[in-house]
């Protein structure tokens, strides 16, 4: 286990083959500047702690006091929310920060009379036009100070300039592109590396640790609480962190598209920010869940695509998933009866369907069945919310009959037994139950479309006006 101290931070990082938080490839520049923010911030905290230590002293007991509040540093990369712009503004389509429309030169070419006239193609007044072009080149591109100065360039200095930016362009997005993908694939990128500092920084953690799960949509990280808002985090927890990359992501589209909580933004957002959705929505899912009782991770904090959740396990060791366990039967018949009370309560307390309910995503802990992953998790009335429940109970029946308890349900009892409905069950035909449950996702979808309502529960749907729906938490 390699240990980092740098000023105060300490990053434990054990070793992982598919994770590297700060490993021997962080020689590249970004990396550096990353760790000299971090360092400047760790260095202005502690001048500021300092400063507030004097002001106290310099103050006493005095009923007036002096405030040093103005020689505080100010640091644009501190752990609070003013801070997002930083990454923020970069993923706005329209940027605040668009140069002003370019002088254009007057029509007739020309200014003054006789004498003292000056052609649009005079040396010195294009020489100074140039130079303030320069200003619209792109943000990166460093101009110096020539924008102050009575600077003169000539047309083919400017093109070439011009030139260069392009190509110095082209290829910084080229290297972007490499860089995103690489580092996507091993574990996060360098933007949600300096975001997990920053907890650490501010000391919301006290430390990351290492990875416990690497998955196609998200990285798992253990870490230790801190305080937050003079609040403890708690002593153990994960940091979910959502994978930025699109390409995972797309396929599970129609579990937030269609979700009319999500909706209305889904449209209107940019790539970034609908993973952002996704945590979002787990943390939605998962405050529903505990409001029910049903032994899920608490959501600790949420900060943009990291999503901080209690730990299940104990002393670094994860729960195992059901899938590992080497229950007893009389275990197994517990763990089954608990899963099947908890989708009954998931279903009809919290209007919610898992959609990716599994052996993968339930924890055995303390001798109780823990759900977890809820970030695709939807309303019943989802256009497909009954479909993903079947799935959901195929995968817990087989999952549970292979494993030998007896009481298992088959798919079909336990659809209806968790949904309260009644549909005609013919064990031999699965189309046909299928068709049931397309056929009342049709008419919720009509009922919808007509009425204007959004939502709409199924559990005891006798084609009555809807209910009102548990509203977010
Ligand atoms: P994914 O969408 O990548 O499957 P999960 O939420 O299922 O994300 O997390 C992946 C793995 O990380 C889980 O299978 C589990 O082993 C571990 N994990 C996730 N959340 C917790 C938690 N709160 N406590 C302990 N382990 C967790
Ligand atoms: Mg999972």
């Amino acid at each position: 286990m390699a240990e980092l101290l740098t000023l105060g931070i300490v990053i434990t990082v054990i070793p992982h083959p598919e994770v590297s938080l700060l490993s021997g490839e962080e020689t590249d520049t970004n990396s550096d500047l990353m760790l000299a923010r971090l360092l400047q911030m760790q260095y202005d905290r502690e001048c500021d702690t300092q400063l507030r230590r004097e002001e106290r002293k310099y103050n006493g007991e005095s009923k007036v006091s002096i405030s040093f509040e103005n020689y505080r540093t100010a640091h644009p990369y501190d752990g609070s929310e003013s801070s997002e712009d930083e990454v923020d503004w970069q993923d706005t389509r329209d940027d605040p920060y668009k140069p002003d429309k370019p002088q254009v030169t007057p029509r007739k070419g020309f200014t003054g009379k006789g004498k003292n006239i000056t052609t649009k193609h005079d040396e010195v007044l294009c020489g100074r036009k140039n130079t303030a072009r320069m200003d619209n080149f792109a943000p990166e591109v460093l101009v110096g100070d020539g924008l102050g100065m009575d600077l003169k360039l000539s047309n083919q200095v400017f093109n070439s300039l011009k030139q260069h930016c392009h190509s110095e362009q082209r290829r910084s997005a080229r290297l972007h592109d490499k860089k995103e993908h690489s580092t996507a694939e091993q574990a996060v990128d360098p933007r949600t590396r300096l975001l997990m500092y920053k907890m650490v920084s501010a000391g919301t953690l006290e430390r990351i640790n290492g990875c416990i799960s690497t998955g196609k949509e998200s990285v798992v990280f253990h870490a230790n609480g801190g305080m937050l808002e003079e609040q403890p985090v708690p002593e153990e927890v994960v940091l979910k962190v959502f994978k930025t990359t699109l390409n995972e992501f797309k396929n599970r589209d129609r579990y937030i598209k269609d979700d009319y909580r999500f909706k209305d933004r889904f449209s209107k957002l940019n790539p970034r920010k609908i993973i952002r959705l996704w945590a979002e929505k787990e943390m939605h899912n998962l405050a529903r869940m505990k409001k029910a009782g049903i032994p899920c991770p608490e959501v600790a904090l949420l900060r943009k695509h990291i999503l901080v959740l209690s730990f299940i396990g104990k002393d670094h060791v994860p729960a195992p998933k059901l899938k590992d366990t080497m229950l007893g039967a009389a275990d197994m018949k517990t763990a089954y009866y608990q899963v099947l009370q908890m989708m009954q309560q998931l279903y009809q307390e919290c209007n919610l369907v898992h959609a990716d309910l599994s052996e993968y995503n339930m924890l055995w802990h303390q001798g109780q069945v823990w759900l977890i992953d809820v970030s695709q998790s939807v309303e019943p009335s989802h256009p497909h919310g009954l479909q993903f429940l079947f799935r959901d109970c195929t995968n817990v029946s087989t999952f549970f009959q292979k494993r030998g308890v007896a009481e298992a349900m088959s798919v079909y009892e336990l659809f209806n037994c968790v949904t309260g409905l009644d549909l005609t069950i013919n064990e031999e035909d699965e189309a046909e139950f299928l068709a049931q449950i397309e056929a009342l996702e049709k008419r919720n979808e009509d009922h919808v479309q007509k009425r204007g309502k959004k939502t709409f529960p199924l559990s005891s749907w006798d084609g009555s006006p809807p209910l009102k729906h548990a509203a977010d938490d």
